[in-house]
């Protein structure tokens, strides 16, 4: 069946928030049900992330095997990756291709924001109105928003009164920003402040780094991909295609099975050696697991990351800053680095640790730290995002009863396993907090799995007429107890990160 895609009031069996790489698949799955189905974005292309995320160096840390969709062999076949791991511009080019080959636009509408969703009991069905105006109602609601999607600006003192330009890396301008011969500011130091400073250190006239917190990060090797090592990679698939459900987090490799300890040391050291020259996360997923859980296996493993980056550092008192040492290896997310480290080797280079002199304030002229004030042409914010619940907070959402979404989570954030939130009646989340892997997975994996099983829950609400589909809210409190009994278990849960919500700052805007 058609859909009218520019009326202002319309009618569907489902709607998807979301065209990146879950409203994608969301959309091809539950079409091929022959339900009546529109995907609404506020970005002006399809691919998410990928489409928001294009400030310099922004490239994916899973490889392009393992990071693309397995619903279709002839798309396999055909999309030619360049690299292990791919770059922005490429990502998106996939997504696109995605939307054209399955002609999935049709039922996308572009440009538009979803504003709020309400739940109408009597006619049991959402209302969603957007920022164009639209009224659109709809049986199911699927949020498709991404773990990653509201940028996050801390509240820094005197932020206006910056005469320069500031940008958050997730609203970089699509024309791009010429660096060139510029004083330039990077705060935050996460996968995103990484890539960013690795790649823009050579051509501005000056870097200062504002650390608060520093990160380990693997060294990258990206091998570019011709013919042959395509088809090399294509034969896998079968395999492949097996392994990322079975494994530790969605990735194609099991970690060693052996426990830490009962293998001798000079063996476990050669382990980690084999797995760091990888140049890829093994060394965190599919390594030894006691680095999510035993304290002396994380010392000794962190240890021996820690000396691998401070060796690239020329001025030990800049590599003292850099090596982290407040929290374990691989207890939050390991990005993987190309150059990272040397950059501080740069005589452009300044890292300023936050820790020892704070920002007191933006000024018109820079940043003012409580060591003097550093004069910069841009601010560029890597400050990360309201993580998990940023993007389902940023839509006025009204369940049973009138109950809003948002001032239930600032009280306190509750899913029934991320794909349900019991008071929100046929509304199913993905990449939601307490999802069995929301964040730490191999994201396209696990949300290829939160698709398949919203798609197969519909199909059967639809074929046996059940109109409503709610967690109740004991099955709901029984999840999250369980899941924070794992969790407690973790050094993870142990650790400050975007993982556990931890922000360092109570109130922020969203960029
Ligand atoms: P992030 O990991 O949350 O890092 C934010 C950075 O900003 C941290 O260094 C943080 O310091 C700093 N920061 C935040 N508020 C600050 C403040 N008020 N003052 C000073 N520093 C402040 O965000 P991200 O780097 O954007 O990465 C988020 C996630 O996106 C990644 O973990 C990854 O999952 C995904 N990502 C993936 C890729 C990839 O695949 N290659 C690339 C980029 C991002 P603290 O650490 O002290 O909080």
């Amino acid at each position: 069946m058609s859909v009218a895609t520019s009326s202002r009031k319309a009618s569907f069996d489902v709607v998807i928030i979301g065209a990146g790489f879950t409203g994608l698949y969301q959309l091809w799955s539950l079409r091929r049900l022959g339900l009546r189905v529109l995907a609404v974005d506020a970005a002006s292309g399809v691919g998410g992330t990928w489409y928001w995320n294009c400030y310099p160096g922004a490239r994916t840390d899973s490889p392009s095997n393992i990071y693309q969709y397995w619903f279709s062999d002839e798309l396999l076949d055909e999309w030619n990756w360049t690299q292990r791991y791919a770059g922005q511009a490429e990502s998106e080019r996939y997504f696109n291709h995605v939307a054209d080959r399955f002609e999935l636009r049709k039922d996308i509408r572009l440009n538009t924001r979803v504003e709020s969703a309400v739940w109408n009991e009597d006619a049991s069905q959402w209302t969603l109105t957007t920022d164009q105006g639209d009224a659109l109602e709809a049986r199911f609601v699927v949020t498709a928003l991404g773990p990653l999607s509201a940028p996050v600006v801390p509240p820094f003192v005197g932020h206006e009164s910056f005469a320069g330009r500031m940008v958050h890396t997730a609203r970089w301008p699509r024309e791009g920003i010429d660096l060139k011969g510029k004083r330039v500011g990077v705060i935050g130091t996460g996968a995103t402040g990484i890539q960013v400073i690795q790649s823009i250190a050579p051509e501005v006239a000056h870097l200062s780094v504002f650390q608060r917190t520093a990160n380990y990060a693997v060294p990258m090797s990206n091998p570019s991909y011709g013919d042959a090592e395509r088809a090399a990679i294509r034969a896998k698939y079968p395999q492949t295609r097996e392994a990322i459900w079975t494994t530790f987090v969605g990735f194609d490799e099991q970690g060693e099975t052996r426990p830490y300890f009962s293998i001798p040391v000079e063996e476990r050291r050669a382990i980690l050696e084999r797995l760091w020259s990888d140049g890829s996360l093994r060394i965190w997923v599919a390594g030894f697991m006691e680095i999510f859980f035993d304290q002396a296996a994380s010392d000794e493993i962190s240890e021996f990351v820690r000396e691998k980056i401070r060796v690239r550092i020329r001025d030990p008192k800049v590599a003292a800053k850099l090596v982290p040492q407040d929290h374990g290896f691989g207890t939050r997310r390991v990005p993987l680095e190309n150059g990272y480290f040397e950059a501080y080797n740069r005589p452009n280079v300044d890292l300023i640790d936050l820790r020892e002199t704070p920002i007191e304030r933006i000024t018109p002229k820079g940043i003012l730290t409580s060591a003097g004030e550093i004069e910069l042409d841009v601010i560029v914010l890597a400050t990360g995002f309201d993580a998990g619940t940023g993007g389902l907070t940023g839509i006025d959402i009204r369940g049973r009863d009138g109950r809003s979404l948002r001032q239930e989570w600032k009280r306190e954030v509750r899913t029934t396993m991320g794909l349900q939130i019991h008071g929100y009646p046929n509304l199913f989340t993905t990449s939601a907090p307490y999802a069995p892997a929301a964040a730490f997975c191999n994201a396209p994996t696990c949300l290829q799995h939160q698709v398949q099983w919203i798609t197969d829950c519909i199909d059967h609400l639809v074929k046996n007429q059940r109109r409503v589909i709610e967690p109740a809210a004991e099955t709901e409190q029984k999840w999250l107890a369980h899941h924070d009994e794992l969790a407690a278990m973790t050094l993870v849960a142990k650790t400050k990160s975007w993982y556990t919500g931890a922000r360092g700052y109570e109130g922020f805007e969203v960029a």
